[in-house]
């Protein structure tokens, strides 16, 4: 049994640091997840650089973010 009470300080790790828009991690919707999206691709450092430094590695950046930094450096 897990305690919720924490629930209600919510860090906003599910929301793109860049765009602001939920990023679809599942670590941040479930911490207990070991799986996610975003595993499985590679930030660019360029792309990283973007994200406040607090935030960098901790919020995870969105599909969307990505692929337009993807199609940006073509
Ligand atoms: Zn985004």
């Amino acid at each position: 049994m897990t305690s919720s009470v924490n629930n209600e300080k919510k860090k906003d790790t599910a929301l793109c640091p860049l765009c602001g828009k939920p990023n679809l991690c599942a670590m941040a919707a479930n911490p207990k997840a070991t799986e996610c999206w975003c595993e499985s691709v590679v930030f660019p450092e360029e792309l990283l650089a973007q994200v406040p430094d607090d935030v960098v590695r901790k919020t995870c950046i969105c599909q969307n973010c990505l692929e337009q930094f993807q199609e940006s450096t073509k």
